[in-house]
Protein backbone atom coordinates (compact mmCIF):
# COMPACT_ATOMS: atom_id res chain seq x y z
CA UNK A 1 0.00 0.00 0.00
CA UNK A 2 0.74 3.45 -0.59
CA UNK A 3 0.59 6.38 1.03
CA UNK A 4 1.00 10.01 -0.20
CA UNK A 5 3.41 12.40 1.78
CA UNK A 6 2.18 16.18 1.19
CA UNK A 7 4.06 19.38 2.36
CA UNK A 8 2.35 22.74 2.68
CA UNK A 9 5.23 25.07 1.36
CA UNK A 10 4.53 28.17 3.66
CA UNK A 11 6.57 30.81 5.87
CA UNK A 12 6.32 30.05 9.30
CA UNK A 13 4.29 33.05 10.26
CA UNK A 14 1.77 31.44 8.14
CA UNK A 15 1.21 29.43 11.23
CA UNK A 16 -2.29 30.13 12.73
CA UNK A 17 -0.44 30.94 16.28
CA UNK A 18 2.01 33.10 14.52
CA UNK A 19 -0.59 34.83 12.69
CA UNK A 20 -2.60 35.54 16.12
CA UNK A 21 1.33 36.95 17.80
CA UNK A 22 2.16 39.00 15.17
CA UNK A 23 -0.15 41.55 13.30
CA UNK A 24 -0.89 41.25 9.33
CA UNK A 25 1.21 44.49 8.83
CA UNK A 26 4.13 43.54 10.70
CA UNK A 27 4.59 40.18 9.05
CA UNK A 28 6.16 40.86 5.37
CA UNK A 29 8.88 42.76 7.76
CA UNK A 30 9.72 39.19 9.23
CA UNK A 31 12.51 37.31 7.61
CA UNK A 32 11.70 35.00 4.94
CA UNK A 33 13.03 31.46 5.41
CA UNK A 34 10.66 29.62 3.02
CA UNK A 35 12.96 28.77 0.88
CA UNK A 36 15.70 27.14 3.07
CA UNK A 37 13.68 25.06 4.95
CA UNK A 38 11.78 23.62 1.57
CA UNK A 39 15.64 22.76 0.52
CA UNK A 40 16.18 20.70 3.85
CA UNK A 41 13.02 18.85 3.03
CA UNK A 42 14.07 18.38 -0.80
CA UNK A 43 17.13 17.19 0.94
CA UNK A 44 15.93 15.00 2.91
CA UNK A 45 13.55 13.35 0.26
CA UNK A 46 16.55 12.70 -1.99
CA UNK A 47 18.47 10.91 0.75
CA UNK A 48 15.01 8.80 1.31
CA UNK A 49 14.81 8.61 -2.69
CA UNK A 50 10.84 9.80 -1.92
CA UNK A 51 8.43 11.88 -4.08
CA UNK A 52 5.92 14.11 -2.55
CA UNK A 53 3.18 16.95 -3.59
CA UNK A 54 4.23 19.88 -2.50
CA UNK A 55 0.75 22.32 -1.97
CA UNK A 56 2.59 26.29 -2.48
CA UNK A 57 1.27 28.98 -1.84
CA UNK A 58 1.22 31.42 -5.02
CA UNK A 59 2.67 34.13 -3.83
CA UNK A 60 5.58 32.35 -2.45
CA UNK A 61 5.57 31.14 -5.51
CA UNK A 62 6.03 34.21 -7.24
CA UNK A 63 8.73 35.20 -4.69
CA UNK A 64 10.65 32.36 -5.00
CA UNK A 65 10.10 31.00 -8.63
CA UNK A 66 13.42 28.96 -7.69
CA UNK A 67 12.31 27.36 -5.30
CA UNK A 68 9.63 26.00 -7.43
CA UNK A 69 11.45 25.16 -9.92
CA UNK A 70 13.58 22.83 -7.76
CA UNK A 71 10.48 21.32 -6.37
CA UNK A 72 9.57 20.41 -9.77
CA UNK A 73 12.98 19.53 -10.90
CA UNK A 74 13.14 16.76 -8.40
CA UNK A 75 10.02 14.89 -9.24
CA UNK A 76 7.88 16.04 -7.09
CA UNK A 77 3.86 16.72 -7.41
CA UNK A 78 3.20 20.84 -7.45
CA UNK A 79 -0.30 21.84 -6.05
CA UNK A 80 -1.73 24.68 -4.70
CA UNK A 81 -2.24 26.07 -1.36
CA UNK A 82 -4.10 29.42 -2.24
CA UNK A 83 -2.36 32.79 -3.67
CA UNK A 84 -2.55 34.26 -0.21
CA UNK A 85 -3.02 31.48 2.33
CA UNK A 86 -6.15 33.06 3.01
CA UNK A 87 -8.65 31.23 5.21
CA UNK A 88 -11.74 30.26 2.90
CA UNK A 89 -14.21 30.74 5.34
CA UNK A 90 -12.83 34.67 5.26
CA UNK A 91 -13.75 34.43 1.17
CA UNK A 92 -16.58 35.05 -0.74
CA UNK A 93 -16.78 32.83 -3.58
CA UNK A 94 -15.92 35.49 -5.96
CA UNK A 95 -12.63 35.97 -3.57
CA UNK A 96 -11.82 32.34 -3.35
CA UNK A 97 -12.63 31.99 -7.18
CA UNK A 98 -9.75 35.18 -8.16
CA UNK A 99 -7.53 33.53 -5.01
CA UNK A 100 -6.94 30.06 -6.98
CA UNK A 101 -6.96 31.10 -10.34
CA UNK A 102 -4.43 33.27 -9.99
CA UNK A 103 -1.92 30.99 -7.77
CA UNK A 104 -2.88 28.12 -10.09
CA UNK A 105 -1.64 30.06 -13.41
CA UNK A 106 1.36 31.21 -11.33
CA UNK A 107 2.01 27.76 -10.16
CA UNK A 108 1.62 26.32 -13.85
CA UNK A 109 3.69 29.48 -15.72
CA UNK A 110 6.41 28.81 -13.13
CA UNK A 111 6.53 24.86 -13.80
CA UNK A 112 4.96 23.92 -17.31
CA UNK A 113 2.94 21.67 -16.02
CA UNK A 114 -1.04 21.40 -15.25
CA UNK A 115 -1.71 22.18 -11.75
CA UNK A 116 -4.78 19.54 -10.26
CA UNK A 117 -4.44 19.63 -6.54
CA UNK A 118 -5.87 21.99 -3.49
CA UNK A 119 -5.78 22.17 -0.33
CA UNK A 120 -7.07 25.20 1.88
CA UNK A 121 -5.00 26.91 3.95
CA UNK A 122 -5.80 25.50 7.62
CA UNK A 123 -8.00 23.22 5.94
CA UNK A 124 -10.45 26.08 6.33
CA UNK A 125 -13.70 24.28 4.06
CA UNK A 126 -16.44 23.47 6.47
CA UNK A 127 -20.03 22.62 5.30
CA UNK A 128 -21.08 26.17 4.55
CA UNK A 129 -17.76 26.67 1.57
CA UNK A 130 -19.36 23.79 0.06
CA UNK A 131 -19.41 26.21 -3.47
CA UNK A 132 -15.49 26.31 -3.02
CA UNK A 133 -15.93 22.54 -4.96
CA UNK A 134 -17.82 23.89 -7.39
CA UNK A 135 -15.01 26.43 -7.91
CA UNK A 136 -12.16 23.84 -7.98
CA UNK A 137 -14.49 21.82 -10.19
CA UNK A 138 -14.71 24.48 -12.87
CA UNK A 139 -11.49 25.70 -12.61
CA UNK A 140 -9.58 21.94 -13.50
CA UNK A 141 -8.83 20.83 -10.49
CA UNK A 142 -9.14 17.09 -9.84
CA UNK A 143 -8.79 16.95 -6.83
CA UNK A 144 -8.99 18.27 -3.17
CA UNK A 145 -7.54 17.38 0.75
CA UNK A 146 -8.70 20.12 2.81
CA UNK A 147 -10.70 17.36 4.81
CA UNK A 148 -9.45 16.60 8.34
CA UNK A 149 -12.05 14.19 9.67
CA UNK A 150 -11.46 14.43 13.34
CA UNK A 151 -12.43 16.43 16.80
CA UNK A 152 -10.16 19.96 16.41
CA UNK A 153 -11.09 22.81 17.92
CA UNK A 154 -10.51 25.13 14.51
CA UNK A 155 -10.77 22.69 11.82
CA UNK A 156 -11.97 19.24 11.93
CA UNK A 157 -15.26 17.67 10.64
CA UNK A 158 -15.23 14.11 12.51
CA UNK A 159 -18.34 12.82 10.55
CA UNK A 160 -16.88 13.45 7.13
CA UNK A 161 -15.31 10.34 4.82
CA UNK A 162 -12.13 9.40 5.94
CA UNK A 163 -10.74 7.98 2.41
CA UNK A 164 -10.72 9.52 -1.10
CA UNK A 165 -14.46 9.86 -2.67
CA UNK A 166 -15.74 11.95 -5.58
CA UNK A 167 -17.24 14.84 -3.94
CA UNK A 168 -18.34 16.93 -7.20
CA UNK A 169 -19.25 16.01 -10.67
CA UNK A 170 -19.92 17.94 -13.46
CA UNK A 171 -20.53 15.72 -16.72
CA UNK A 172 -17.28 13.98 -17.26
CA UNK A 173 -15.12 15.78 -14.88
CA UNK A 174 -15.16 14.96 -11.21
CA UNK A 175 -13.86 16.43 -8.27
CA UNK A 176 -12.33 13.85 -5.82
CA UNK A 177 -11.27 14.39 -2.11
CA UNK A 178 -8.60 13.10 -0.14
CA UNK A 179 -8.56 13.37 3.08
CA UNK A 180 -5.99 13.91 5.72
CA UNK A 181 -5.28 10.25 7.28
CA UNK A 182 -7.20 9.01 10.63
CA UNK A 183 -7.33 5.76 12.44
CA UNK A 184 -10.98 4.91 13.60
CA UNK A 185 -10.65 2.91 17.09
CA UNK A 186 -13.98 2.59 19.62
CA UNK A 187 -16.06 4.91 17.08
CA UNK A 188 -13.65 7.55 16.99
CA UNK A 189 -11.53 8.92 14.20
CA UNK A 190 -7.76 9.48 15.71
CA UNK A 191 -5.15 12.05 13.80
CA UNK A 192 -2.04 9.97 12.16
CA UNK A 193 -2.24 12.28 8.93
CA UNK A 194 0.75 14.63 10.63
CA UNK A 195 0.75 18.39 11.65
CA UNK A 196 1.54 18.94 15.06
CA UNK A 197 -0.04 15.44 16.29
CA UNK A 198 3.50 14.17 14.74
CA UNK A 199 5.48 15.98 16.01
CA UNK A 200 3.42 15.76 19.54
CA UNK A 201 2.65 12.06 19.88
CA UNK A 202 4.81 8.82 20.17
CA UNK A 203 6.27 7.99 17.00
CA UNK A 204 5.07 4.45 16.97
CA UNK A 205 1.10 6.42 17.19
CA UNK A 206 1.74 7.22 13.57
CA UNK A 207 3.48 4.23 12.27
CA UNK A 208 1.38 1.94 13.78
CA UNK A 209 -2.14 4.12 12.54
CA UNK A 210 -0.92 3.89 8.84
CA UNK A 211 -0.05 0.35 9.09
CA UNK A 212 -3.41 -0.51 10.54
CA UNK A 213 -5.31 1.52 8.68
CA UNK A 214 -3.25 0.05 5.14
CA UNK A 215 -3.48 -3.50 6.85
CA UNK A 216 -7.07 -3.79 8.34
CA UNK A 217 -8.88 -1.43 5.63
CA UNK A 218 -6.88 -1.19 2.65
CA UNK A 219 -6.51 1.97 2.17
CA UNK A 220 -3.92 4.57 1.58
CA UNK A 221 -3.06 7.59 4.26
CA UNK A 222 -2.73 11.32 3.36
CA UNK A 223 0.02 12.66 5.85
CA UNK A 224 1.42 16.50 5.91
CA UNK A 225 3.69 18.37 7.25
CA UNK A 226 5.15 22.35 6.63
CA UNK A 227 8.91 23.02 6.04
CA UNK A 228 8.73 25.18 8.81
CA UNK A 229 8.41 22.10 11.06
CA UNK A 230 12.13 21.34 10.63
CA UNK A 231 13.28 24.85 11.36
CA UNK A 232 13.52 25.18 15.29
CA UNK A 233 15.67 28.36 14.43
CA UNK A 234 12.66 30.69 13.44
CA UNK A 235 11.74 33.84 15.20
CA UNK A 236 10.12 32.82 18.50
CA UNK A 237 7.54 36.11 19.53
CA UNK A 238 5.75 36.29 22.65
CA UNK A 239 2.37 34.37 22.37
CA UNK A 240 0.42 32.23 25.02
CA UNK A 241 1.68 29.34 26.20
CA UNK A 242 -0.58 26.63 24.27
CA UNK A 243 -0.12 28.81 20.77
CA UNK A 244 3.83 28.18 21.70
CA UNK A 245 3.02 24.68 22.54
CA UNK A 246 1.48 24.17 19.52
CA UNK A 247 3.87 25.59 16.88
CA UNK A 248 7.07 25.13 18.40
CA UNK A 249 6.52 21.41 19.94
CA UNK A 250 9.59 19.71 19.08
CA UNK A 251 10.49 21.05 15.76
CA UNK A 252 14.39 19.98 16.74
CA UNK A 253 13.38 16.25 16.56
CA UNK A 254 11.03 17.01 13.31
CA UNK A 255 13.18 16.19 11.01
CA UNK A 256 14.83 12.63 12.39
CA UNK A 257 11.29 11.58 12.96
CA UNK A 258 10.64 12.35 9.34
CA UNK A 259 13.59 10.23 8.39
CA UNK A 260 12.20 7.38 10.90
CA UNK A 261 8.44 7.82 8.83
CA UNK A 262 9.97 7.58 5.50
CA UNK A 263 12.11 4.72 6.32
CA UNK A 264 9.40 2.44 7.45
CA UNK A 265 6.10 3.36 5.46
CA UNK A 266 6.20 3.67 1.49
CA UNK A 267 4.81 7.48 -0.18
CA UNK A 268 3.91 8.92 -3.41
CA UNK A 269 2.80 11.87 -4.66
CA UNK A 270 -1.22 12.18 -4.59
CA UNK A 271 -1.71 12.10 -8.18
CA UNK A 272 0.27 8.90 -8.11
CA UNK A 273 -1.63 7.44 -5.42
CA UNK A 274 -5.28 8.92 -6.79
CA UNK A 275 -4.99 6.69 -10.00
CA UNK A 276 -4.20 3.36 -7.78
CA UNK A 277 -7.57 4.04 -6.01
CA UNK A 278 -10.98 3.97 -7.35
CA UNK A 279 -13.11 6.06 -4.72
ZN1 LIG B 1 -1.08 26.41 5.24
Amino acid sequence: MINVLSVDVEEYYHGREFEAAVPEAQRPSLPSRVEASVDRVLELLTQRDVRATFFVVGRLAADHPGMVQRIVAQGHELACHGHEHELVFRQSPQEFRDDVTRAKALLEDLSGEPVVGYRAPNFSIGAEQDWAYDILLENGFLYDSSSYPILHDRYGTPGDPRFPYEVRRSGESRLLEFPVGTARFAGINFPIGGGGYFRLLPFEWTRRGIMRVNGRERQPVMFYFHPWELDPDQPRPPMPWHHRMRHFVNLERMESKLHQLLQCIRFAPARHVLDTVTP
